[in-house]
């Protein structure tokens, strides 16, 4: 039996990168936008065109390196910006241009000052306009979930006659609650014409909490694309997290019975990759992604988990690309089990990048023996950074990271390590030995012998 295909619109790079402390440069964008095609996601949505000149050369870099997924471009729904999107979306090999249009009242009133009626005129000539430049158009009713719903009714109608192939519903100010936002994508479901030609999609805000619920909501009623995050991060409260929404519909495949082209095994990787670039750490307790969200203290459930895992375990790390971190790098690492690190933190390097990343790290393991996976991501972070600075292809945005005085994640499975002492190394006269207590880590404990 054929499950429905949930399209998972990534917004990471647009709608978190908004979000205070978060902001790349054109070259971490690019990085970034590679990352989330090897995750698998459908759309990319790679920036704002208009709001700055750095947001149109990401968006034009993403579209002309990054082929496989759709690349969306935002814009306000008048002509300048519209334009604007498709020339940044020129090279693409599948362009979206993404057209939203406030539509509540109190947005109406006081930011835009315009009626309903004007309101309706302007979202419809937009969409027609960009329908004319582009195949793929969305249009987002900004403030939807505030939103009259006979209004909101009109809206959609009208932003699908003029040729909107997407509409998406978004709780701008993450006000909803699941049933209520399930509610409302059925109503629209239920009054709008032609609403079946479009893709229904999801984009919530997590103020109260509630982004993954409602967005998990909204497909039990009929969406087919789920937009989020990595980490969550977004404005405010952040969006839907990507990998929650993922893992959500994986594990309990039989409540939510939907397919999506997510390869989970990169959830990881992806994660650690925005951390390292933007510097925002992910909270320890963050589901699927935090250091702790496979760690397990308490004697109790250690006991169960020893006995069998599946006691207090409803996924397994792999499942999500968690590192088995209980093997710590040392300066007997090999290239390639420092290689295999670095890809399992989300970076993947030509072998002369990977060259001065081991120069640098056995110099640094010579001085603190364990080299914890925050320490890798600091190194790998000034060798990437080196790089873009001696290179020609530095943003133009002005944008950068903050100073490094935030602390780097650590994977919990490193700070396990860390605290358990499972692996260690005990070296003399070039040879090291390797305790593991657990059989399965033949490969990486051959190079972490040999090296390569
Ligand atoms: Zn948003």
């Amino acid at each position: 039996m054929d499950r429905p295909r949930i399209t998972i619109f990534d917004t990471t790079l647009r709608d978190g990168e908004q979000s205070p402390g978060c902001s790349m440069n054109v070259q971490e964008k690019v990085r970034l936008a590679q990352r989330l095609d090897r995750l698998g996601v459908d759309v990319i949505e790679a920036g704002f065109p208009i709001a700055s000149d750095g947001d149109f050369e990401a968006v034009q870099r993403i579209a002309a390196t990054v082929r496989r997924p759709i690349i969306a471009g935002l814009a306000r729904a008048c002509k300048g910006d519209v334009d604007r999107a498709w020339q940044a979306l020129q090279g693409a090999a599948h362009p979206r241009i993404h057209v939203f249009l406030a539509t509540s009242d109190i947005h109406l009133q006081y930011k835009l000052r315009i009626t309903r009626e004007q309101c309706l005129g302007q979202a419809r000539e937009a969409v027609a306009h960009a329908k004319s430049l582009c195949a793929d158009v969305e249009f987002s009713p900004e403030d939807a979930t505030r939103t009259d719903v006979g209004f909101l009714c009109q809206v959609v109608e009208a932003v699908i006659a003029a040729g909107a192939t997407t509409v998406n519903i978004p709780d701008t100010v993450g006000y909803s609650m699941p049933e209520e936002y399930g509610q409302l994508i059925r109503t629209l479901r239920e009054k709008v014409t032609g609403i079946e030609k479009v893709t229904i999609s999801t984009h919530c805000h997590n103020d109260l909490g509630l982004a993954v619920a409602n967005s998990l909501a909204g497909v039990q009623q009929g969406a087919r694309q789920v937009e989020c995050t990595i980490n969550g991060i977004g404005e405010r409260a952040g969006n839907a997290s990507l990998e929650e929404i993922v893992m959500a519909m994986r594990v309990r495949v039989d409540r939510y019975p939907y397919e999506n082209g997510v390869a989970s095994e990169h959830l990881f990787a992806a994660s650690q990759m925005l951390a390292e670039i933007t510097r925002v750490p992910v909270q320890p307790n963050k589901a699927i992604t935090g250091r702790n969200a496979f760690a397990h203290e308490a004697g109790i459930h250690q006991d169960g988990m020893l006995k069998n895992p599946l006691t207090y375990e409803i996924m397994t790390p792999q499942s999500v690309g968690v590192p088995d971190s209980r093997l710590v790098l040392g300066k007997h690492s090999g290239r390639h089990a420092l290689a295999l690190r670095c890809e399992q933190l989300g970076h993947q390097f030509e072998r002369r990048e990977l060259d001065e990343i081991y120069r640098r790290f056995v110099v640094l393991a010579d001085r603190i023996k364990k080299v914890q996976d925050g320490h890798l991501l600091e190194l790998i972070h000034d060798v990437v950074e080196g790089n873009a600075s001696n290179g020609s292809s530095v943003s133009s945005t002005g944008k950068k990271f903050p100073p490094a005085t935030a602390s780097l994640p650590l994977p919990r499975a490193a700070a396990a390590a860390a605290n358990s002492g499972d692996a260690q190394v005990a070296g003399s006269a070039g040879q090291a030995t390797v305790k593991i207590p657990f059989s399965d880590h033949h490969v990486e404990q051959e190079d972490y012998l040999w090296g390569v």
